[in-house]
């Protein structure tokens, strides 16, 4: 399956599947502005700046008053709304069931981060090709895609690497750190769900990677 990514990191996420579907929307109007033309349907999983930047999003909606905008969050809607969206252009998804907007069909998984955040099912009905988006959780338990044709998955931290800095870092540094495990995903855990899930066929990227920095708590 043809993706693009834009950006993928607590400096802001928006990735381009098969041209037509964007995966959140946390980068600057101009890094999204040349895919605009094909995009049909944006994907917020979440409120957080990184995935919904509202300059962006105020942008788009005067720009291209056309894209239809995909969420599970009450809190993410209410953005949509504030900064310009057209109401008949948000569609409010409850999770755990499929749904068809005709060039796509989507479904909304819950995940485990700090605020209310959705991991994003879909299938590309022009190309028969389906995809998993997971960012931004904890914990991928429960969570089943077997076979999917991609797979793109956090990988914020290696566990072993987050101990030692948990050792070395400042108290400050500390807050942050230890609310890691509780709000992104490991490259082990991420690993193991692959292994449970991917097919002969299927491929993953990697992405909402960290370079353990930290910076920001997105
Ligand atoms: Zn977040
Ligand atoms: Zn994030």
């Amino acid at each position: 399956m043809k993706y693009e990514i834009i950006g993928s990191s607590s400096k802001g996420n928006a990735i381009v599947v098969e041209d037509i579907l964007l995966l959140d929307c946390g980068v600057s109007y101009a890094k999204i502005k040349p895919y605009l033309k094909k995009v049909k349907i944006i994907f917020i999983s979440h409120e957080h700046k990184d995935h919904l930047l509202p300059s962006t999003i105020q942008k788009i909606a005067y720009n291209k008053p056309t894209i239809r905008f995909v969420s599970g969050s009450k809190e993410v809607t209410k953005k949509l709304l504030e900064n310009g969206v057209n109401k008949m252009n948000i569609y409010y998804m409850q999770g755990g069931k499929w749904f068809s907007l005709g060039l796509v069909n989507l479904k909304l998984e819950p995940m485990k981060h700090d605020v209310e955040n959705y991991a994003l099912k879909f299938k590309i009905n022009n190309v028969n090709k389906k995809g998993i988006y997971i960012v931004d959780t904890a914990s991928v338990e429960n969570l089943k895609a077997e076979k999917y044709d991609l797979y793109l998955i956090e990988a914020n931290y290696k566990e072993e690497t987050l101990q030692r800095h948990l050792q070395e870092c400042s108290q400050e540094e500390l807050v942050y750190l230890q609310r890691v495990p509780y709000t992104h995903l490991s490259y082990e855990k991420a690993n193991t769900f692959l292994i449970d899930n991917m097919g002969a066929n299927s491929e993953f990227q990697y992405i909402h990677e960290s370079s353990f920095n930290f910076e920001g708590d997105e």
